[in-house]
């Protein structure tokens, strides 16, 4: 058995009025994150970080924001297309942790909800996805809630082929 980690960034600016989506859950906000997609930051740093420990690419080589096929896209249905790549590398998801960085609102309340929409989306137990969220503390981006990021590591574990095999 084999296992590699990967590690996903994303980040996203803030617009009032636009939807605030994170791990697949609508949240009730005066501002959202811009983007091509539905801007759910979260998810798409999950999707690096998988991509990343598969040596597959990245989140804009597999959904480009330039195809109007991801135009306002549901991200975790680009999750889910992601975890099947990822099982067709012949890779199984052992582990996935994140962190979203966004002012407000306060996602305490939110987390356990982000986490079972995650855990459904990849096909694994609530145990091996973890969600977690900081703020920046007046400072930079975030800070000036100019916008959000989220980083999120990886970890896959690949069955090796059979050594004794003839
Ligand atoms: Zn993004």
């Amino acid at each position: 058995m084999s296992v590699s980690t990967g590690l996903g960034y994303d980040c996203h600016r803030l617009q009032e009025g636009r939807r605030l989506v994170l791990g697949g859950v609508e949240i009730s906000h005066t501002h959202g994150l811009l983007g091509h997609s539905d801007a759910d930051v979260l998810t798409h740093a999950i999707i690096d970080a998988l991509l990343g420990a598969a040596a597959l690419g990245d989140i804009g080589q597999h959904f480009p924001d330039t195809d109007e096929r991801y135009r306002d896209a549901d991200s975790i249905a680009l999750l889910r297309a992601t975890v099947a790549e990822v099982s067709a590398s012949g890779r199984r998801i052992v582990h996935v942790d994140a962190t979203v960085v966004i002012e407000r609102p306060r996602l305490a309340g939110l987390r356990e909800e982000m986490r079972s929409t995650l855990a459904a989306a990849m096909g694994v137990d609530l145990g091996q996805v973890s969600v977690k969220a900081t703020r920046g503390e007046g400072m930079g981006f975030v800070g000036r809630q100019e916008g959000a990021a989220a980083l999120a590591v990886a970890t896959l574990e690949r069955r090796e082929p059979d050594a004794c095999a003839p």
